[in-house]
C-alpha cells in the first residue's frame, strides 16, 4: 500500500464562503470565521455499513470513518463513552410531551460534553505536531482542554472570567494547566488568547477557531441517530453558547442523510435554548438576522451559556432555520426550579445550562410549537455536581446526641 490517507477527509472549507482549504495542514479560521471538515462520503459509504458499527467499542471513535484523525495512534483519549439516552416519562408528563428523552452527556470524562470536542481537537493538534495550546473558557471547556492536554503532554494555558464556577478552576489547576482568572467576560479572555498567539507560540483552541472541535461534537448526533435506530426525534433542545454542539449535530444529520443511513429522511427541528439574560441567538433569530449582536450586560448562572458573541453565529442560525426550529429563551430566574424538576422527577443531575431546555420545552408545548405526540430530546451537557454555587442546599442540622424527633423528619 502507498501512504494513502487513512481518513476520508477531502478538504477543509471556509464556512462563510465555501473556500476550499487544504486538509492535513494547520488551520485556524478563514476570513475570521469557522472552518468545516469535508469528507468523501461516497468513499465512506463503500467502506462502511451501518451494521459494521455493532462490533465496535462503545466510544465516539466507533465513527472513525466520519472523523478526521489520520493515524489512530494519534488519538488522545480518556474513554469518551457513548452516553445513555434516558426515557423521562415523569418529566415529560409534567411538561406535556409523551416521549421525552434526556441524552446524558454528564458521563463523559471531566463531567461534560466538552470532552467530545476537546478529545478530537487535541488529537488533531497532536497529529499536526502542536505542543502548546491555549483557550478562553466559561468553565467546562477549560477543564476538558486541561485534561486532554495533560494526557497528550502538552503545555496548556487557560483564561477564564473571574465568575467561573469553582470546580472548573480546580480542574484546570489540578490538570497542571497554567490557568488565570480574568476580570471580564469570555470574549475578553478570547482576546488575550488571540493576542498571545504570536508572543507565546500557543495554538488557539477557542470554540470554532480551529476545525476539529465541531467534529468531536458531531459524534453526539451520530450517536443519537444510532441509538434511535436511525430515526431521529422530531425536536432537539440544546443549550446554546458558542454553538459547537448544535452546529456539529446538524452537520452529523446532514452527513447521515447524504450517506442514506437515515430510515426517515426527516431531520429534527433544532431549538437553540438560551437564558433571558444572555440571548444573542434568540435576538438575532427573532430579528430575522444571520449574524448576532452581543446583548447588553450579558450574565447567567449557567456559565456555559454566557457567550455574548459567537464566531459561528451564522452557522447556528442557519441550522436552526433550515431545521424548522427556533432560538428560544427561558427565564433566568427560574433556572433552579427547572434543575430541581428534572433532578427530583427523574434522578438526572441536570446542569444549569440544560435547565433552560426544560424551560423552553414548557413554553414550546404551551405555544403549540412542540406537539404532545412528538419525540423530544434534551441534551444534558454537564453534571449538576460541577456547579456548587448554583443550587442552595440549606440542609437542616441534626444533633446526634440530642435525641431525634422522628415525626419532624418527614
Ligand atoms: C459549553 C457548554 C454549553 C454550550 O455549548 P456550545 O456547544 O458551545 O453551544 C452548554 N452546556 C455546557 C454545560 C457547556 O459547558
Amino acid at each position: 500500500m502507498t501512504m494513502a490517507a487513512a481518513s476520508f477527509v477531502t478538504h477543509l472549507e471556509g464556512a462563510i464562503d465555501g473556500a476550499v482549504l487544504p486538509a492535513r495542514t494547520l488551520q485556524t479560521t478563514h476570513e475570521g470565521r469557522p472552518i468545516l471538515v469535508r469528507y468523501d462520503l461516497d468513499g465512506v459509504k463503500t467502506a462502511l455499513a451501518r451494521s459494521d458499527l455493532h462490533d465496535r467499542p462503545p466510544t465516539m471513535w466507533r465513527y472513525r470513518e466520519l472523523l478526521p484523525v489520520e493515524d489512530e495512534s494519534h488519538i488522545v483519549t480518556l474513554g469518551e463513552t457513548m452516553t445513555p439516552l434516558l426515557p423521562c416519562p415523569r418529566l415529560g408528563g409534567r411538561l406535556g410531551v409523551e416521549r421525552l428523552f434526556v441524552k446524558d452527556e454528564s458521563r463523559l470524562p471531566t463531567g461534560s460534553f466538552k470532552s467530545r470536542g476537546m478529545a478530537m481537537a487535541v488529537s488533531m493538534a497532536h497529529e499536526l505536531g502542536i505542543k502548546r495550546v491555549a483557550a478562553p473558557t466559561a468553565g467546562n471547556a477549560g477543564g476538558a482542554l486541561a485534561a486532554y492536554a495533560a494526557r497528550a503532554s502538552m503545555d496548556c494555558f487557560i483564561f477564564m472570567p473571574d465568575s467561573t464556577p469553582m470546580i472548573n478552576r480546580y480542574e484546570a489547576a489540578l490538570h497542571g494547566a497554567k490557568a488565570f482568572l480574568v476580570n471580564g467576560l469570555i470574549t475578553d479572555c478570547g482576546r488575550i488568547v488571540r493576542e498571545g498567539t504570536e508572543k507565546m507560540g500557543w495554538f488557539d483552541m477557542s470554540t470554532l477557531k480551529e476545525p476539529y472541535r465541531i467534529e468531536g461534537k458531531k459524534t453526539m448526533g451520530l450517536e443519537l441517530a444510532e441509538q434511535m435506530n436511525w430515526r431521529l426525534p422530531h425536536a432537539i433542545l440544546y443549550p446554546t453558547g458558542g454553538g459547537t454542539g448544535l452546529i456539529g449535530m446538524w452537520k452529523a444529520f446532514t452527513e447521515l442523510a447524504e450517506l442514506g443511513w437515515l430510515d426517515e429522511a426527516r431531520r429534527p427541528r433544532m431549538y437553540a435554548c438560551q437564558s433571558t439574560t444572555c440571548p444573542p441567538m434568540v435576538n438575532a433569530f427573532e430579528a430575522g438576522d444571520r449574524f448576532a449582536v452581543a446583548p447588553e450586560n450579558p450574565h447567567t448562572a449557567a456559565a456555559g451559556l454566557c457567550v455574548p458573541s459567537a464566531v459561528g453565529d451564522f452557522l447556528i442560525l442557519d441550522a436552526v432555520r433550515e431545521s424548522g426550529g427556533k432560538a428560544m429563551a427561558a427565564d433566568e430566574h427560574r433556572l433552579e426550579d427547572w434543575m430541581r424538576l428534572a433532578c427530583e422527577l427523574e434522578g438526572i443531575a441536570l446542569c444549569p445550562e440544560s435547565a433552560f431546555c426544560v424551560g423552553v420545552l414548557e413554553r414550546a408545548v404551551a405555544e403549540g410549537e412542540i406537539r404532545p405526540d412528538e419525540t423530544v430530546v434534551i441534551f444534558n451537557t454537564a453534571a449538576a455536581q460541577k456547579y456548587a454555587e448554583v443550587i442552595e442546599a440549606d440542609l437542616p442540622r441534626l444533633d446526634h446526641a440530642g435525641g431525634i424527633d422522628w415525626a419532624a423528619l418527614a
